[in-house]
């Protein structure tokens, strides 16, 4: 069910990336098959079910988007904002910028996240759902950076694993730039180690 993505297909960044970007890790067209394919697979898990959809703000936009566009279902969408302090590379504290506003109790719950990377994040916004008495929360993850892995959780539906180096693109951000580019690329760390 899950890819990983071989290095040997990693493109190079577009010419006027190239000083901030070491390369392009997951082109435009292999994000769409990809979405789509997850797509299917929630359709046929969800089938029948009133989902609601669960994105965690912002590095979801593009993802969100897309996916939602492939998903033949019935169901409502809602945000949580979720906002690991400061600019950097390194997350840390975890703070609420948005709270849930739909009624989940006893609702099927589709948590999307963009990147699966140490857990934290995930683990936190599960246990916060959870409060509400949902019938189920499954998660979907555009990337799973398994080796950072510390909390003991997983995703029921990821995009593509990918190594431990540092994605921009396609939503994600670094410092909130980059999140308008159509590919996930691997940022230059001399673009944060300053
Ligand atoms: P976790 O709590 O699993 O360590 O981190 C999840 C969050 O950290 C993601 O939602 C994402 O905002 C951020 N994050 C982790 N790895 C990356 C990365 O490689 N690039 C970007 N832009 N954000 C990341
Ligand atoms: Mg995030």
């Amino acid at each position: 069910m899950k890819k990983s993505v071989p290095l040997s297909l990693v493109r190079r960044a577009p010419p006027h990336l190239r000083q901030e970007l070491e390369c392009v890790l997951i082109s435009r067209t292999q994000l769409h098959r990809r979405v789509r394919e997850l797509a299917q697979q929630i359709e046929r898990d969800f089938a029948g079910r009133d989902l609601v959809v669960v994105s965690l703000l912002s590095g979801t936009i593009m993802f969100i988007a897309d996916l939602l566009r492939s998903l033949n279902l019935p169901l409502r969408l809602d945000f949580i904002g979720v906002s690991s302090y400061g600019g950097g590379t390194v997350s840390r504290e975890l703070t609420f910028t948005k709270e849930l506003r739909l009624d989940v109790r006893d609702r099927d719950v589709l948590l999307v996240d963009d990147i699966l990377d140490t857990g934290k994040t995930l683990t936190a916004v599960i246990a916060r759902i959870q409060k509400l008495r949902p019938r189920q929360i499954k998660t979907c993850v555009l990337l799973d950076k398994r080796a950072r892995r510390v909390a003991n959780v997983q995703a029921d539906y990821a995009g593509f694993d990918i190594p431990d180096l540092f994605v921009v693109g396609y939503g994600l951000d670094y410092a909130e730039r980059y999140r308008n580019l159509p590919f996930v690329g691997v940022l230059r760390p001399e673009m944060y180690g300053k």
